[in-house]
């Protein structure tokens, strides 16, 4: 950023100046009319993100100022570019109205920031992806001072808060920083509150300019403030960490609304018991909302969605971020949508219901910060017609209702006398903005209803005048019309215009060639009575509106009923997903039992071609089998069986369906997964530093009651080493963790493993060879692979046969030098050097060559000639 001093700066820039002083770290949206303007490195940066014209204006200390600028009608467009490329913008309105007479030197028009618009603080729909919440996290680490002294980072304590402004979601916990990866992978949030160096650098980019946390006895005092209560226990026990964070979040947000707090539930205090853990490499392995192109097409989320409303999909996809750990609360979603799969008709109802309910969280987020419009009104009428048509449908069923879709019944008859005020008071179609009118239905207010007939009627007077003035001038294409500018003019051709100017009750206001425009007094005074009964009515209305969103606002049922028709949404998802006969409700267990039967990967089978069929598959890790070495050659399907494997345990602890004939699965309380390229060379790691940094995560983390699932564990090093570590991450997996694993694996040789690890048992893939060439099965069978068929899978790649031939023959030769080595594995004598037979040679006439005086043909020759000799 230039250094830039506002001395000598024009009025309008000084007040600039002051602005941008307040909001350093944000592009300063400047109100001038019709515009929002932007000046010097703002302009340039913005001018280049939004790839709009960058202008000048005037100069300041001698240099001409850099301008860009976006029209007010079409802000929040630009706005939604800015934010997602990391931008936050305050934006400063003119909060004086130019009115006539105001001398010039008075100076410019005063201008406030009325608000900072940043990636965690979003309200607009415009601005929010529907299906996914928008979270603000605040971060709060344990003062040193109190941390016992050579404790390490990861086991110091830290407090976190975040909030959905959107929807007003709050919720705290404390946990040990080792925990925070964990934590971030889980609630993906989209701004950052925390001192440098908390977060890992991965998060970096998503952390907001620093405000400094407040002692936490100030912080209770203010948290409690906020809510209104004496003391911030009244909504349960928060930890001093926990009071920052989550004061530290408020602040943050009321800073942003400049000064207002939008309506927020009261904190809730989890605790991460009660989840399953997944870290972040986890996550990103399983693409479990999101793919590793940041797409969200092909996701578990998409393949199992069936919901119909926003607030169904951001539930549903909270749960799969979430997995829970206890069989009991499993078994309550799950006999929810049981419920629903075994009353098809309730639950088509239901969803018919639910596909009318609009966002009420986040209409309720906008009408909260006074950025509520009539639409938003109208989406909680809707929104509470739903709910009482969601609750007639699930009375409909013949079997009693499940304990979960009891709660959910009993929320949605709440508001009912609010229901009925909306349903009477707002219009049946709703403009798109309350200036527009037409807001307040006929009816509600005898004062609006009043005014607003007095305007209609005087229109009729006016409709009638025309009749009366076509006879009393005699010209039949006489026309009253209302003009902009003018108001009310009665208009005739030019030619009757000449004859009327001579009548003294009229008065020529306009004429041109073709037309002449006459005032009357008549047409005078009504239109003064339709502007003043119009002004009267839309004032009245203003108010009436007002004082509707005050009783939403107070209405405390309202968030309840809208959880409660997020829950129904993902119950009925999931009936309808289960109806289809393929996926089935899982047995979730408090033991170690683990039986996948027909198993299969919801998102892989998805994607295959039409006419292609998904070759299901078991997987039991009984504990007498409990570690799965899986070997087989690449593309066999090792990677789709591994992640299948983990996404039916996220599945099945979600308390959602599972895409297998049949599931048993004792509580897995943490679930680790290591499959596909993990490359992060960008960040400077190379894969082999990538790997062996998760592999310890999970050898340092999981236990005895964990999921561990691991593809190609050493392949980033050379192949002894790498054979080495595989083999003992093995043992460590099987005998210290001893935990259920899948280690899939090239390296064959671990398959004698099976003699000395007595709970170790073989799969491989199946492959047949047809005629010299490989088919995939698909197929998990017992035993190991007898061969790799790498060779095979380069020539399905299309990489040139002459380089496909060579390297089989290397192979051989390189497999009959294997063949050399002496049982036990030599796992730490050097690496054997192997001479390919033709090497030296090839390399000698090679070196003879001089490509740059080589023609064309006698290169090919060069290479025909060489082929020969190999
Ligand atoms: P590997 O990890 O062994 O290299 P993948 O799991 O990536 O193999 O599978 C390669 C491709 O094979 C997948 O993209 C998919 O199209 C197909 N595939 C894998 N498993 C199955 C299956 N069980 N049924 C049908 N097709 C499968």
């Amino acid at each position: 950023m230039t250094r830039l001093s506002p001395a000598g700066a024009t009025p309008a820039m000084a007040q600039w100046f002051a602005l941008k002083a307040e909001n350093p770290e944000a592009l300063l949206f400047f109100r001038m009319g019709d515009f929002y303007e932007l000046f010097f490195d703002d302009a340039v940066a913005a001018a280049a993100a939004l790839d709009i014209a960058l202008t000048a204006r005037g100069t300041h200390a001698g240099d001409p100022i850099a301008m860009c600028g976006v029209p007010v009608g079409a802000a929040s467009a630009y706005l939604a570019r800015l934010i997602r490329r990391g931008f936050r913008v305050a934006v400063a309105e003119q909060t004086e109205t130019p009115t006539r007479g105001r001398p010039a030197s008075k100076g410019p028009l005063a201008r406030a920031v009325v608000r900072l618009v940043t990636p965690g603080t979003l309200t607009e729909d415009e601005l929010l992806e529907p299906g996914r919440s928008n979270l603000l996290l605040a971060l709060v680490a344990e003062p040193p001072a109190r941390g016992k002294a050579g404790k390490g980072v990861a086991d110091a304590w830290c407090g976190a808060a975040w909030i959905d402004v959107s929807t007003g979601l709050f919720e705290t916990a404390r946990l040990k920083q080792g925990g925070l990866s964990a934590l971030l992978g889980r609630l993906d949030p989209a701004e950052i509150l925390a001192a440098e160096g908390l977060v890992p650098a991965d998060y970096d980019s998503r952390r907001a300019p620093a405000m400094a946390p407040v002692a936490a006895d100030t912080a209770r005092q203010r948290l409690a403030g906020a809510f209104s209560v004496a003391s911030i226990d009244a909504f349960g026990t928060f930890s001093d960490e926990e009071c920052c964070a989550a004061t530290l979040a408020v602040d943050y947000v009321r800073r942003t609304q400049a000064g207002k707090l939008p309506r927020l539930a009261h904190p809730v205090a989890q605790t991460e018991t009660g989840i399953m853990g997944m870290d972040p490499a986890t996550r990103s392995s399983l693409d479990i909302l999101r793919a590793r192109d940041g797409g969200t097409e092909h996701t578990l989320l998409a393949a199992i969605s069936r919901t119909v409303s926003a607030a169904g999909g951001r539930l549903l996809a909270e749960w799969l971020a979430a997995p829970l750990t206890h069989a009991e609360s499993i078994a309550r979603r799950q006999d929810a949508w049981c419920w629903l799969k075994d009353e098809p008709s309730a639950r088509d109802t239901l969803r018919e219901a639910l596909k009318k309910a609009p966002d009420i969280a986040r209409a309720l987020g906008r009408l909260s910060v006074g950025r509520g419009q009539p639409r938003d009104l109208a989406a909680i009428r809707e929104g509470l017609n739903a709910a009482r048509a969601a609750g007639v449908a699930l009375a409909g069923g013949r079997a009693p209702l499940a304990p979960a879709l009891q709660d959910a019944t009993a929320r949605l008859g709440g508001a009912e006398p609010l229901r009925q005020i909306l349903s009477t008071a707002l219009a049946q179609d709703m403009p798109a903005r309350l200036e527009d009118g037409g807001v307040i239905a006929a009816g509600y207010d005898a004062e609006l209803d009043e005014h607003r007939s007095l305007r209609d009627d005087s229109r009729r007077l006016i409709a009638a005048l025309q009749a009366q003035y076509v006879t009393q001038y005699g010209v039949n294409t006489l026309k009253i019309k209302h003009h902009a500018q003018l108001g009310y003019v009665m208009e005739v051709p030019s030619a009757a215009g000449a004859r009327l100017k001579e009548c003294p009750e009229l008065v020529l206001r306009q004429g041109t060639a073709s037309m002449a425009r006459f005032a009357t007094e008549e047409l005078a005074s009504l239109d003064a009575r339709i502007t003043e009964a119009a002004d009267k009515a839309a004032q009245r209305e203003k108010i009436l509106f007002a004082q509707l969103v005050s009783t939403v606002l107070a209405e405390a049922d309202l968030p309840p009923i809208a959880q409660a028709l997020a829950a129904l949404d993902v119950f009925q998802s999931c009936a309808v997903l289960a109806g289809g006969g393929t996926w089935c409700r899982p047995h979730v267990t408090d033991d170690a039992a683990f039986c996948l039967q027909g198993c299969r990967h919801p998102v892989v089978e998805a994607a295959l071609p039409p006419g292609a069929r998904f070759t299901p598959n078991g997987c039991s890790l009984a504990p007498d089998h409990r570690v799965m070495l899986l070997t087989g050659p690449n593309m066999a399907g090792k990677s789709t069986f591994l992640r299948q494997t983990a996404l039916a345990v996220i599945l099945a602890q979600a308390g959602l369906p599972v895409a297998a004939e049949q599931v048993q699965i004792g509580v897995v309380d943490q679930l680790f997964s290591r499959v596909g390229a993990s490359d992060d060379l960008a960040r400077g790691r190379s894969t082999f530093m990538v790997e062996m940094t998760e592999t310890a995560a999970i050898l340092n983390q999981a236990g005895p009651r964990s999921l561990v699932v691991v593809d190609e564990i050493g392949r980033g090093t050379a192949t002894l080493d790498g054979l080495a570590i595989a083999w003992a991450v093995l043992e460590g997996l099987h005998s210290t963790v001893r935990c259920r694993s899948i280690f899939a694996t090239h390296f064959h040789e671990l398959a004698r493993l099976v003699d000395t690890l007595p709970r170790l048992c073989l799969h491989t893939m199946a492959v047949r060879e047809w005629r010299g060439q490989i088919v995939f099965l698909h197929e998990v069978l017992a035993g190991t692979a007898k061969k790799s068929w790498g060779v095979h899978v380069a020539r399905l790649a299309g990489v040139p046969e002459p380089v496909v031939e060579r390297a089989g023959r290397l192979l051989r030769e390189l497999e009959r030098a294997e063949n050399a080595i002496p049982e036990p594995l030599p796992l730490f004598a050097p690496q054997k050097t192997l001479s390919p037979p033709v090497e030296n040679t090839l390399k000698n006439r090679l070196m003879d060559i001089d490509p740059d005086t080589l023609t064309p043909r006698a290169a090919l020759d060069v290479l025909y000639d060489l082929r020969k000799e190999a």
